[in-house]
């Protein structure tokens, strides 16, 4: 970054600090990264302390920070439970008593002198009287400051304070210099970002910013700095991920000629919905264009976004090329090749398939017609990345449900073309500013309806007891009654897993019915088997982990049941009750979530919730900061205060012509 700093006062070493000697500085470097002042004036601030308020004994504000006067009364020295020495001051005023109590610092003992007058101010507690923690003595006359105080982060041997008052010596230190040069006191660094653009969101410049963030009036102004950080950090993302866009590719020929686009459409044996017209109509653009495509396509279950692969699969196929559509389950892939199949009869594409326990004489094949160019289409699982499997020219990737997998196996398929088109489907449909973090989506394609027949899933979140308490037998009896129930459980074994739920059902209600189970730790082909007994009636009700969530798509499921539901994210519930009430002749569903303790309140809110971005928009809410820390681990790191909540503006702002511009122009 272009930031040109008062650079004297930034290079400076912190030796120049009061107090530290060659050997602080050593631990300053080693702990926090801080060699200079520069550096050492970025370190964040890890919270703030409200201002004192005055208080007498009468109001004692549990957990507050507060000044209070007293007469002191007596002293004494103790050591609760083998810790460190406690000095205990009792302390009087006209409504009664507190004592303050000093830790570790029994020397303090003669700063009081009974029938004495002092001042402290500390932290209020009530948990045992009225008692004043850690406080600190306070100068006379000294006014209540009316500043919130910055408090660091503990390093390396460094405690907060330590940290605290290097910086703000570093600080009075460059105040000093810009009042000898006569700048103003932001002007210690430059902004790289134009002042128009900082004003059309209200933030401070950058040398401000820090000002603000280690010596605030308020907490608005910290909030106000932290979101001209953020931005920052949403800007060097942003010029990350334009550095990565991939080189042009060829521009398709056939596909734009509206006979084959028609014909490709054809096959789809229904009325394509608004969404998925619109998707394919920008798929397309790309296409003509020879723009590389890198989108996400992002619609929930059930949205139809396997029609978005199949056509442009074939649109690919119209000029020759090869596409890969990979699937995160043996379960998927066969969904998608039975799909396929069907929408292909009569055409004289090839599509194979590679799965996990492919027949050798079947796998060998398929690989000859892949390399070959003979095969235009692949549908498989991890299988799919094995380095044996070659394209004659891959044009395509598809990555249904992407979060399943990791960046480098991806990679690996990506890599088995030039610069291939990539879609990635998820049915996540994630916030708009986490498409942008994790997958560097500034523009998802969204599908937002879901075709057929719209009919509704009721859902009730209840404590675990009410299934014996009444659900169980309720559903049981629509069961026998013909409406197929999916019973999900998170975990495979231990109590509340699957197989202990399939045992339980052998008993009351449920005994009698047929219940069949999926996991996944069984083979393939027998998964399928128990769906295909599932879809055509054979059994009443489907069991089985999270596995049903990644795409089991049996029509017209009209009851659920997730047990454990403490264990999922709303995210994940969602997903999974988007699998009841699929099919255009579908009834209204229920789906009865049963969840323990705290977690009960937190997924409430899938009782009134149905929408999906709007689910997710509560999720991130409720996972708070460590979705950032998540997306830290999955390479995309460089977030220090940025807030995908707080700071959804600052990223659709990237979208703007004028940000865009001032991007292009090296900005
Ligand atoms: P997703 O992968 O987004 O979860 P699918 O592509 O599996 O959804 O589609 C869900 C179901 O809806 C499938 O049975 C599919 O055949 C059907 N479907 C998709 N698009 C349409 C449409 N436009 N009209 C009717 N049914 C559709
Ligand atoms: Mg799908």
């Amino acid at each position: 970054m272009r930031c040109e700093e008062s650079a004297e006062w930034a290079e400076r070493p912190l030796t120049e600090l009061p107090g530290v000697g060659p050997k602080r500085a050593e631990t300053f470097a080693a702990a926090l990264g801080a060699r200079t002042l520069g550096e050492l004036v970025r370190v964040l601030p890890r919270r703030y302390q409200a201002p004192a308020q005055r208080v007498d004994s009468a109001a004692w504000p549990d957990g507050e920070r507060v000044r209070f006067a007293g007469t002191v009364e007596k002293t004494w020295l103790f050591r609760p439970r083998g810790r460190r020495t406690v000095l205990g001051v009792r302390l009087t005023d006209a409504q009664g008593e507190v004592d303050a109590l000093f830790f570790q610092q029994p020397w303090l003992r003669k700063r009081f002198e009974p029938g004495e007058e002092v001042e402290l101010e500390g932290k209020a507690s009530t948990a045992r009287g009225k008692q004043l923690m850690a406080p600190r003595i306070v100068r006379p006359d000294e006014p209540v400051s009316e500043d919130w105080e910055a408090v660091y982060p503990e390093a390396g041997g460094l405690s907060a304070g330590q940290v605290a008052k290097a910086v703000q010596a570093a600080l009075e230190l460059l105040e000093q210099e810009l009042a000898e040069r006569g700048e103003a006191l932001e002007s210690w660094v430059d902004d790289p970002i134009p002042e128009p653009l900082r004003a059309q969101f209200g933030l401070p410049s950058l040398g401000q910013a820090w000002w603000q963030l280690h010596r605030p009036s308020s907490m608005e102004q910290v909030e106000a700095a932290r979101r001209r950080l953020a931005f920052g950090e949403v800007l060097r993302l942003e010029r990350a991920r334009r550095a990565q866009l991939p080189p042009p590719s060829t521009a398709a020929v056939r596909a734009r000629e509206q006979r084959v686009w028609e014909r490709i459409l054809a096959r789809i044996p229904f009325a394509l919905t608004e969404d998925q017209q619109q998707v394919l109509e920008t798929l397309r653009q790309d296409l003509a264009t020879g723009r590389t495509i890198r989108r996400l396509i992002h619609g929930e279950v059930g949205s139809g976004k396997t029609v978005v692969a199949f056509a442009m699969a074939l649109a690919l196929a119209a000029d020759g090329r090869q596409s890969a559509i990979l699937a995160p389950t043996e379960i998927l892939a066969r969904q998608h090749l039975r799909t396929f199949e069907g929408w292909l009869q009569g055409s004289r594409l090839r599509l194979v398939r590679l799965l996990g326990d492919d027949p050798v004489a079947m796998r060998r094949a398929a690989l000859a017609d892949l390399a070959a160019g003979r095969a235009q289409i692949a549908v498989g699982t991890h299988a799919l990345f094995g380095e044996a499997v070659r394209f004659a020219d891959l044009g395509l990737v598809v990555l249904d449900e992407q979060h399943r997998f990791g960046v480098r196996q991806k990679g690996a398929l990506v890599a088995k073309g030039e610069a291939p088109h990539v879609l990635t489907m998820t049915a996540t449909p994630i916030p708009r500013t986490l498409a942008w973090a994790a997958y560097g989506a500034l523009e998802p394609c969204v599908l937002r309806t879901r075709p057929g027949s719209g009919a509704a899933v009721t859902t009730r979140v209840h404590l675990p007891r009410a299934w014996r308490e009444g659900v169980a037998r309720e559903m049981a009896e629509r069961a026998a009654a013909g409406e197929k129930a999916f019973l999900v459980a998170p975990r495979i074994d231990g109590e509340g897993g699957l197989k202990a739920l399939v045992a339980s059902l052998r008993e009351g209600p449920w005994a009698g019915l047929r219940v069949g189970a999926v996991h996944g730790r069984m083979p393939g082909a027998e998964i399928e088997q128990q769906v295909r007994g599932f879809a055509e009636g054979r059994l009443h009700a489907l069991a089985g982990t999270t596995v049903v969530e990644v795409g089991l798509d049996v029509a017209d499921v009209p009851q659920m049941a997730i047990f454990g539901a403490e264990r999922l994210g709303l995210a994940s519930l969602h997903q999974l009750r988007g699998r009841l009430a699929r099919g255009a002749a579908a009834r209204p569903a229920r789906c009865e979530v049963f969840a323990a303790g705290e977690a009960y309140d937190r997924l409430k809110v899938l009782e009134d919730c149905v929408d999906g971005f709007e689910v997710a928009e509560t999720d991130l809410r409720q996972r708070g900061p460590g979705v950032l820390r998540g997306l830290a681990q999955s390479g995309h790191g460089g977030f220090r205060v940025f807030d995908p909540v707080r700071d959804a503006d600052l990223v659709a702002a990237l979208r703007s012509e004028e940000i865009r511009n001032w991007l292009e122009d090296g900005g």
